[in-house]
């Protein structure tokens, strides 16, 4: 290192413990003068650095006369503020009032005013800085000096060493969590992969930036699930921060594919706005907490969108970085020229391709295997019921057996010589186990498929591929997703799909997506035999249907839950593997059974009906008449037999069937002897019950979560409610 590049990492350092400490003094001023005052210095050690780009810029006398000319004059512009804001203190002193017995609370102006002065010094300080060590573009393009300023080492690692000095100088103003927030988003600055070349740091900072945001979504979806009420400036720093997450690992994919950083730079300051106003103003950030965020659809669909996004170009990001010739190999990128249409349709077939190939992609599940897998955990410890918890892990473990392991572990291994799944024709059935390379051809291997998954499905229920072979149940299953099951109430979409009644929208959705089974796979047989040669963009028919099924729709879904419901492919009836398991489970034995019909017809609560992720609320009418509940949509996670608070609830299958045959009780009876139905466990205060037909059906309206903000589950354990 030279001593010139000694000479600024110091000048850099010290620039960052001066902005740190004079953001401090801003925000913790009891005055408005000394605010004032500290922004002004603010103002002054940027307004310096223009006079050194000047010079630095063409070296010479005259620069030299031009730079502090021009430093001077904003010196004095920014004196004014000053001046009119001391002469306004100084009225309010003479009344003996100006001193206040803590802190001022900047207003939004003035948060946001404070964050464009760190900026904008932090762009003039790199800015400088990289002219005097000569690393600025020779075009000189605005946009081209933007990105390498905010790209530069200077920029970034600076700013980063900035906003944790200032997050542990105010770390008595902020709360705990949002000093968690700031502290890692720091650590996620720190690791920018655009800020140093070479081998080994971008890699490496690929790596320890998307560990660093996994962690911070599962802390992020945590958090919301244990405290259902915040201060609404929470609320809204939150979806801003995944919002900017998701912009970042956009433009890093851009500036891999593209080599294009200005992307991922302008990520980088809309994040430094979003951590300096939420340092600047941190009073909001104690408020008293707003409505619960499973009343603000819009809010919760924000949120998932922004982690989404975020995800999903991670996924891309970790493929091309993993192994580049293979996944850039998969991704058909169409020239963005020609006519208009032309360009608006490959804009739009690469926007599937680019959605389609990385959340296919080996990384991206491994990385939504991880965060969501965690959510599972989270579950795991809360639920009591020995069945769930054997569920549960199958459940994990599937996941990363089917997900991960096999297709792209085992059968590269085990079958070398197997032809690419994306080439094999799949006529409905390739989740879970994708039999093909077991069975030659492609009706032996829809044979085999469909004698294993669907005998088991009519032994055991549609569990076994709702609940644990599919990879959608771990999404759905973790504690913050699964608490969204209330907008399976409360949204009007969601509502005309809920109960276990097949409803005529519910009808027309399945009998779509199964005329399109049908056809694309009748289209597929067609191609294979050579009697036609059809294909959609170059890929079989049923193939191309499974990638728009299960690639792009799932997740687009996935992500609405907030207005089509939690577990919304088997509410709505739009999966085709879902269906065709469903109807294996009608003809077998799977059903819901209760010990005893008295107690239904006494509970108050009908906590089943409440915890059923798909909505099935008309369950507890049918325990009160028949003691037993049957319907294709019910998808045996168990969750209502967990919430039972009297222990009444089980789930029959062929074993029960068995014992009964041999004469057996089906069950042991239930632990809870005196219940005192009706008193206990009134849990959800704000559960509206109501519309006991002829039929003794009970109809839940919408569900408004518990008022104290805790998870109804850990209700039960007394663990409190905070807000920041
Ligand atoms: S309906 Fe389809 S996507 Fe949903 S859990 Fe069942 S198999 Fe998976
Ligand atoms: S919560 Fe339990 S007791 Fe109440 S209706 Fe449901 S199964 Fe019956
Ligand atoms: S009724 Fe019970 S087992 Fe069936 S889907 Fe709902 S919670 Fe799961």
């Amino acid at each position: 290192m030279s001593i010139l590049t000694v000479a600024l990492v110091v000048v850099a350092l010290l620039m960052a413990v001066a902005t740190a400490y004079l953001i401090w003094e801003v925000v913790e001023a009891r005055s408005k003068a000394r605010a004032w005052i500290g922004l002004f210095l603010l103002a002054m050690m940027g307004e310096m650095w223009v006079a050194a780009i000047v010079y630095l810029s063409s070296p010479s006398s005259s620069s030299l006369i031009a730079g502090l000319a021009v430093s001077g004059a904003l010196m004095v512009a920014s004196l004014v503020p000053l001046v009119i804001a001391l002469g306004r203190s100084r009225r309010i002193d003479d009344a003996a009032t100006t001193i206040g017995p803590g802190p001022i609370s900047l207003g939004l102006g003035a948060g946001v005013g404070l964050a464009s002065l760190v900026l904008v010094n932090e762009f003039l300080m790199s800015w400088g800085l990289l002219t005097a060590g000569g690393g600025l573009p020779a075009s000189g393009a605005t946009l081209a000096v933007f990105s390498t300023v905010v790209n530069s080492p200077w920029f970034l690692f600076t700013m980063a060493g900035e906003m944790v000095l200032s997050a542990v100088l105010l770390r008595n103003r902020v709360s705990r969590v949002l000093l968690v927030f700031l502290l890692v988003q720091s650590a996620i600055m720190l690791f920018s992969p655009t800020a140093l070349g070479g081998a080994t740091w971008p890699g490496l900072a690929i790596y320890v930036s998307s560990a660093l945001m996994i962690g911070l979504f599962v802390y992020l979806f945590e958090y919301i699930y244990r405290h259902r009420q915040f201060a609404p400036a929470f609320g809204s720093y939150l979806v801003e921060l995944v919002s900017v997450y998701g912009l970042m690992m956009a433009g890093v994919f851009v500036w891999q594919y593209f080599g294009d950083g200005t992307t991922f730079a302008i990520s980088v300051v809309l994040e430094m706005v979003v951590v300096y106003v939420a340092l600047a103003r941190p009073d909001p950030f104690r408020a008293p907490p707003g409505e619960p965020w499973q009343l603000r659809p819009h809010w919760a669909f924000a949120l998932l969108s922004g982690v989404f996004v975020a995800e999903v170009c991670m996924g891309a990001v970790l493929s091309v970085q993993l192994d580049p010739a293979d996944y850039l190999g998969a991704f058909p990128f169409l020239p963005l020229a020609g006519p208009p249409g032309t360009v608006v349709f490959n804009a739009l077939s690469n926007g599937f391709w680019f959605f389609a190939t990385a959340a296919a992609s080996s990384w991206f599940l491994i990385m939504m295997g991880l965060e969501m897998g965690a959510l599972v955990v989270f579950k795991f410890r809360e639920t009591k019921n020995l069945e769930n918890r054997i569920r549960l892990l199958f459940l994990m473990g599937c996941y990363a057996a089917f997900a991960v392991f096999y297709p792209s572990i085992y059968f590269a291994l085990a079958f070398p010589n197997a032809p690419d799944p994306s080439t094999v024709a799949v006529l409905g059935w390739p989740m879970g186990i994708g039999s093909y390379p077991l069975a030659i051809g492609v009706f032996g291997t829809v044979l085999l498929t469909y004698v294993v998954l669907g005998s088991l499905s009519a032994l055991f229920g549609r569990r076994v591929v709702c609940s644990v072979f599919c990879t959608a149940p771990l999404m759905y299953q973790g504690t913050a997703i699964d608490s969204m099951k209330s907008f399976n109430r409360s949204s009007p979409i969601a509502r005309k799909y809920l109960s276990s009644r097949l409803s005529g929208a519910y009808s027309v959705t399945m009998g779509l997506v199964m005329v399109a089974l049908v056809g694309t796979s009748l289209l597929s047989y067609l191609d294979s035999v050579g009697a036609a040669n059809l294909y959609i963009q170059g890929t079989d028919p049923s193939v191309f249907f499974f990638i728009a099924s299960f690639s792009v729709a799932w997740y687009v879904l996935f992500v609405a839950i907030p207005y089509a419901g939690n577990y919304n492919c088997v509410t709505m009836g739009w999966c085709y593997t879902g269906i065709i398991a469903a109807a294996f489970q009608k003809v077998g034995t799977f059903k819901l059974k209760v010990r005893d019909k008295q107690v239904c017809r006494d509970c108050k609560t009908l906590d089943c009906a409440k915890g059923c992720p798909v909505g099935l609320v008309d369950m507890p009418g049918h325990f009160r008449q028949k003691g037993e509940f049957r319907s294709t949509k019910c998808c045996g996670v168990g969750d209502c037999v967990e919430d039972c608070p009297y222990d009444n609830l089980y789930i029959s299958d062929v074993r029960h069937s068995i014992r009964r045959l041999l004469g057996r009780p089906e069950t042991r009876p239930r632990r809870i002897s005196n219940p005192h139905v009706g008193v206990a466990h009134a849990t959800s205060a704000g559960a509206a019950l109501s519309g006991l037909g002829p039929s003794n059906e009970a109809v839940l309206l919408p569900m408004a979560p518990d008022p104290t903000g805790a998870p109804r589950r850990r209700s039960q354990t007394g663990a409190p409610s905070h807000s920041v």
